[in-house]
């Protein structure tokens, strides 16, 4: 068996060593790749609501707060469960029930979306533009034009499902433009892509714990304007998931409403440091470029084809049409690439067979290198010997 590039091998990047013991590089959108000092955080208990913890939490909110330029008008709100939690609560907290949204959608993440709002029993209608084309302002600005009844724009910041990374500036300025409001899933970008308030006076923004920010999974956050978060009293049909609740709270208190994932919370307080020694924003988007650019050009090389065009390939994670040589099965390809040290990640569209492969976490160029070694080998060992994607998949 060819040596395996596994997580524990010593890897002195600029954020220090990363990962032990033996496991594969986590070549997806979260749970990541982590490093050592953030796992390291949670070999420790702590009382939920004693004066310590809840300095955690508490600079966790303000750090966050900064980091999209919230200053005085904006505050954030943490809340328990995995992502999709918070965009539940996000949405059924700030759209009102006789409220009416706009659900841009290009993958799993809109279509969620629309669903939740299906659930909760709120009116929406949708701009859908399938798997992998993105919603355009002028698009948008017509929709608003033509519909005074929309009060929400929910837009998905980079659409994992492909990786596309959502024209966010453009969209927001139309919806300001018609008075309405934005909510931004900026789960996977959040942290590594810039979103600035001053540009993007978006009126709730959500992201979670285990994606750009570098911890580990349990809980996510709203970001959102404090005019927002007033007005949010009595909208929401769940205890759990009211936003408004958990935000009186926890400026009341200083505490969560219910159980916080302890653990979690302070290993992204250390993600957070990390975060910011690495040059905060700036310093990830370069490190997350840099991977992708070696990754995709190194794919390239080898004869695979990105499912997007230059112009919508984000930062964060790629989507490769996979090889139209009839050797080619992706769950031998999966298996002998977890054999060298690398778990990659299917693809999610509805027309082509595809997979992906993420450039966030802790790791580095040098990793990327690796996964390319990687998936020529594996490539070879399962018999594939051209990587190009069927005639006309595009
Ligand atoms: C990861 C992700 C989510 C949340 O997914 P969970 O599995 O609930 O954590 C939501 N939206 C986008 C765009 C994501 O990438």
């Amino acid at each position: 068996m060819t040596q395996m590039a596994v997580a524990s091998q010593e890897l002195s990047t600029e954020q220090g060593t990363i990962a032990v013991g033996g496991e594969p590089y986590l070549l997806t959108p979260g749970p990541l790749t982590t490093a050592l000092s953030t796992k390291a955080a949670m070999l420790r208990d702590w009382g939920s609501w004693d004066g310590d913890f809840k300095a955690v939490t508490a600079e966790i909110r303000s750090r966050l707060v900064e980091m999209c330029g919230g200053e005085d008008a904006y505050d954030c709100v943490l809340m328990q469960g995995s992502g999709t939690f918070s965009v539940e609560a996000a949405l059924a907290s700030f759209i009102p029930q006789d409220g009416k949204a706009l659900i841009l959608m290009n993958g799993a993440y809109g279509q969620r979306s629309a669903k939740i709002l299906d659930y909760i029993g709120r009116a929406y209608v949708t701009l859908d533009k399938g798997d992998y084309l993105p919603p355009m302002p002028e698009e948008v600005d017509a929709i608003l034009s033509a519909d005074g009844d929309i009060t929400h724009v929910v837009v998905v910041h980079c659409e994992t499902s492909s990786g596309i990374l959502n024209p966010l500036k453009g969209i927001s300025d139309v919806t300001q433009k018609h008075g309405r409001k934005l909510i931004v899933d900026s789960m996977s970008a959040f942290g590594a892509v810039p979103v600035d308030v001053a540009d993007v006076p978006f009126e709730a923004l959500v992201s979670s714990a285990n994606k750009c920010i570098e911890g580990v999974p349990g809980f996510g956050f709203v970001l959102a304007r404090k005019s927002a978060l007033e007005a949010a009293r009595g909208n929401s049909h769940s205890l759990s998931l009211d936003v408004h609740d958990q935000w009186v709270y926890m400026n009341k208190t200083g505490q969560w409403r219910f159980t916080p994932p302890t653990h979690t919370v302070v290993a992204f307080r250390e993600a957070l440091h990390l975060h910011e020694k690495e040059g905060g924003v700036t310093g990830r988007l370069a490190r997350y470029t840099r991977n992708r650019d070696v990754l995709v050009s190194g794919m390239r090389a080898l004869g695979f084809e990105t499912l997007l065009e230059d112009e919508w390939l984000s930062p964060i994670i790629t989507t490769f049409f996979s090889p139209a040589d009839p050797a080619f099965d992706f769950g031998r390809f999966y298996d002998e690439i977890k054999a060298r040290g690398f778990v990659i990640y299917p693809g999610k569209l509805t027309e082509a067979e595809s997979f992906r492969i993420g450039c966030i976490g802790a790791l580095d160029h040098r990793v990327m290198e690796g996964v390319l070694k990687a998936v020529k080998e594996s490539c070879e060992a399962i018999g594939v010997t051209n990587f190009g994607p069927p005639d006309g998949v595009k």
